[in-house]
């Protein structure tokens, strides 16, 4: 289902009337109520089965669409969504939330890395989707046709994988219209989280949303299969501040917070099987031309040396010795 997005249009603020019910496949959640459920739906000819939360509230106001496990091992984020799902009040809720805690339930039960196990792909390199496609095309096309397409604003949580180590960080994507644009920077600035980095991720679902037109940030907190109290807490605390932004919930317009906007998002990639070696750590300054890693045989011997490409902030660290080729060794916010 396509719902109209809370926009200003010719200079009319159009929404849906929140006396509706709020729905996502075979769940909905009645005007000031609130639903745990889960819809099931094929993939690959098989049940596919996907918890979420609708929140439908009191009053009027933008839908905010949340998503985490699209990663499924990065922790932090998941717990925080759950952590939303469960406290939201719809009593005291204007407009509409719709939480996806767990967008990737094999990938959580296989504690997988990077990919989900029905194929071997990266969700957040197919959105949005394909119902034709392999496993996680068509979850995602699910996802993004019927929870995503309803969203006002959408924000994928997520954090460094099982192997890897961050400082916390939101991400976004100019996507040239400028409306959707000045709103995606403007919550990642809300957010609270000091690293902004404006990027392009060809499938991500940031950058498929965004170019649908919906204001779209995804936030990175939390890593290594670790799930803090603070890191948890860096993404439910930027949800509570997004929400008093938007007139969502009640509290005072959040405290802007200092933030550093990176343009570039530099990825170094591994080109062996082999050793990894870091010589710096996630929120190190570095130069460009600085040796960051090496990459070495069994005997020592170096295969590789991950060369900074820009100065700039370590943003994430692979943490794992194990390296594979094409694997990510760390990237470099400029
Ligand atoms: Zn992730």
């Amino acid at each position: 289902m396509i719902a109209q997005h809370f926009a200003v249009d010719g200079g009319q603020r159009t929404t849906r009337m929140s006396k509706e019910l709020l729905s996502v496949g075979t769940l909905s959640a009645p005007h000031g109520d609130k639903r745990y459920g889960v819809n099931e739906f094929l993939v690959e000819g098989q049940p596919y089965r996907l918890p979420m939360w609708l929140i439908n509230g009191v009053s009027e106001g933008p839908t905010l669409v949340v998503t985490a496990g699209v990663h499924a091992a990065e922790y932090a984020s998941i717990a925080a969504a759950l952590e939303l799902g469960r406290s939201l009040d719809p009593g005291s809720l204007s407009g509409r939330v719709i939480v996806v805690p767990v967008l990737d339930m094999p990938a959580f039960t296989a504690r997988s890395i990077y990919v989900c196990p029905l194929d071997g792909k990266n969700p957040n390199r197919v959105f949005p989707g394909n119902p034709d496609g392999s496993a996680s095309e068509q979850i995602a096309d699910w996802v993004f046709r019927n929870v995503m397409s309803q969203a006002t604003h959408y924000v994928d949580l997520h954090g460094g994988d099982l192997i890897e180590a961050l400082v916390p960080f939101t991400i976004f994507f100019r996507t040239g219209d400028k409306r959707v644009d000045e709103a995606s920077l403007e919550m990642a600035r809300v957010f609270g989280i000091h690293f902004l980095v404006c990027s392009e991720t060809p499938g991500s679902t940031f950058c498929a949303a965004s170019r649908a037109g919906i204001p779209s940030i995804l936030t990175e907190a939390g890593g290594q299969g670790i799930w803090t109290t603070e890191d948890v807490h860096c993404h439910t605390n930027g949800l509570d501040r997004l929400m008093r932004h938007l007139k969502m919930i009640p509290g005072n317009a959040p405290e802007s917070v200092p933030c550093t906007l990176l343009e570039r998002f530099l990825w170094l990639r591994s080109e062996h099987e082999a050793f990894w070696y870091p010589a710096v750590a996630v929120n190190d300054r570095v130069k460009a031309g600085q040796n960051l890693g090496v990459i070495k045989d069994y005997e020592g011997h170096v295969l590789q040396t991950a060369i900074s490409p820009a100065d700039g902030i370590v943003l994430f660290i692979v943490s794992s010795l194990a390296i594979n080729r094409g694997d990510p060794l760390l990237a470099v916010g400029a």
